[in-house]
């Protein structure tokens, strides 16, 4: 098959990260004699110091023209004061639209082997495994008017929260048919109680679950699913909810995995004419400019979005397995980073990627 693949590595950590995962999927695409067709471009920081703009015209023509891209992290400390329009995040909020990929699936598992590196007890963390499957190009991120206006002695902020009927059934359906292949449990995260956004979600959530009778559905309030993320995790399959409350609760799943550096996500849009599913694919964490540079940073967020990629994007199942397979033996050999190993000697961002192609054989 040919993989035609566009890599984004960004800022920080993300260059880091993203030279394992391509170690990972060039070795993959050799395992199973995949053609690889690989291209680079810039995004975040790294693109507005070398062209003036977050997401260069240059970086979306590949992005259209690429069947998957994979996305390392954006972000850098200099930009922190920056207006909107001037912030490297600015490029990922335009790329994740431009894409029209509108469901963010996040895998949590808690590992059997870094069962210790979760701050939570083994008994609240062990088999915990769920997907949060977030709405990724509506909401408070994106939603008009919005800005920051001086009238008169006083100065406001905006932020306009809005979902239409349409936007809510689609990831609803991703998020249905995504339970159907697990535990067939879906749990609708919203703050109906207080937001009119939230009562029209709920409402039509509920409405495209009886299109999956074999399903079961719950809704949750944001603040309770907080919690019980943390007191009762085993108790989620799907977890499906907006953007903002989705971006806020799975931070939260990297307490349960051990480490943020190790969450995997896939941003899914609608089938292209030929077929492939459009996808963005990039690990949960951030830029991380406390460790970048360093040859420090967990690579298995980044490698197990490349799994997610040679899933959803080119349906190669097999080979999706491999690599997660080879992500839990590495874990359970020991050869992980200092924020899965506390103590004693960790491995680096290399020797973690050499690691995982060396157990997919
Ligand atoms: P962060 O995820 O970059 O870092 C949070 C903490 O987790 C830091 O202590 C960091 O060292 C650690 N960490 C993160 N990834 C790790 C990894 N792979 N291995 C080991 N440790 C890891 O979040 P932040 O510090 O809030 O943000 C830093 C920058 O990243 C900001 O500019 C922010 O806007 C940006 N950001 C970008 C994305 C993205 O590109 N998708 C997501 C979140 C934050």
């Amino acid at each position: 098959m040919r993989l035609n693949v566009l890599v984004l590595p960004g800022d920080g950590i993300g260059v880091e990260v993203t030279r394992e995962a391509v170690r990972v999927l060039r070795h993959a695409a050799a395992r199973w004699r995949h053609d690889l067709a690989l291209s680079e471009a810039l995004l975040g920081g790294i693109a507005i110091h070398k062209t003036g703009s977050p997401l260069p015209g240059e970086t979306l023509r590949l992005a259209s023209e690429a069947d998957a891209t994979l996305m390392g992290a954006v972000g850098l400390p200099e930009f922190d004061n920056a207006p909107p329009e001037k912030r490297p995040e600015k490029g990922l909020l335009g790329l994740r639209q431009a894409l029209g990929v509108y469901a963010n699936l996040r895998p949590v598992r808690a590992h059997a082997s870094q069962l210790d590196s979760s701050p939570l007890k083994n008994h609240l963390v062990e088999g915990a495994d769920m997907i949060i499957v977030r709405e990724l190009t509506g909401g408070l991120y994106y939603g008009v008017p919005r800005g920051i206006t001086e009238d008169g002695a006083e100065t406001r902020a905006v932020n306009t929260m809005t979902y239409t009927r349409s936007e809510i059934e689609r990831v609803a359906r991703v998020a249905f048919r995504l339970a159907q292949a697990r535990r067939k449990k879906v749990t609708s995260v919203d703050k109906s109680n207080v937001l009119e956004n939230s009562q029209l979600w709920r409402r039509v959530v509920t409405e495209v679950a009886r299109e999956y009778p074999d399903v079961a559905l719950d809704h949750m309030l944001v603040d309770n699913c907080a919690m019980q993320l943390i007191l009762n995790p085993r108790r989620f399959d799907i977890v499906l909810t907006e953007n903002m409350f989705g971006d806020i609760l799975s931070d939260e799943g990297a307490v349960l995995a051990g480490s943020i550096g190790m969450l995997p996500s896939a941003s899914i849009g609608d089938r292209r004419p030929s077929g492939a599913w459009v996808g963005l694919y990039e690990p949960v964490h951030g830029s991380a400019p406390d460790i970048a540079g360093q040859n420090k940073a967990n690579p298995l967020g980044a490698i197990g979005s490349v799994a997610a990629m040679l899933e959803y994007s080119f349906g190669l199942k097999e080979e999706a397995s491999a690599v997660d397979a080879a992500i839990d033996a590495v874990l359970s050999s020991g050869k992980v980073t200092a924020d899965l190993r506390p103590s004693g000697a960790p491995a680096t961002t290399e020797q973690v990627g050499q690691a995982v192609c060396a157990a997919i054989g």
